[in-house]
């Protein structure tokens, strides 16, 4: 498997941890969007593209944040969140690597197409390659 292209969307606000969107493209065939490139405390890491879980209220079935305390349709009480792992627990990875290798390769294909975009950035002829979802759609529909 290669990564044959990473596309990269700068956040403009650098104070922020989350730096960058970015899709990969593996062997120029298949392509996963929205990672997210975060400045966490111990350098760059790759956030894969996730959905937040969801717990179903048991007295009207109305969907709640894992954590949540209430029912936000009816109010009821839900039970308390027993786990300490907060982050493996409200969310799940959609699509992500399953071995350190290959989690290394898309970290090192993404870190150096974030280095080489902030340079593209400072030109004053400077476009974003990361299709936003609206330029997505009109260019199915054209083909
Ligand atoms: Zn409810």
């Amino acid at each position: 498997m290669e990564i044959t292209e990473v596309r990269i969307k700068l956040m403009d606000d650098n104070d922020d941890r989350l730096q960058a969107f970015c899709s990969i493209t593996f062997d120029g065939e298949f392509v996963v969007r929205d990672l997210k490139i975060i400045d966490g405390q111990r350098g760059l890491f790759i956030a894969m593209p996730s959905r937040k879980l969801t717990t179903k209220c048991f007295r009207c079935g109305a969907k709640n944040e894992i954590r949540a305390n209430f029912c936000s349709q009816c109010g009821q009480k839900l039970p308390a969140d027993q786990g300490s792992d907060a982050r493996s627990r409200l969310f799940a990875d959609i699509a992500h690597p399953i071995n350190s290798a290959a989690r290394e390769k898309i970290q090192n294909a993404v870190i150096e197409a974030l280095e080489n975009e902030r340079v593209r950035a400072c030109q004053p002829d400077y476009v974003c390659t990361y299709d936003d979802f609206d330029e997505f759609y009109s260019d199915t529909k054209t083909r």
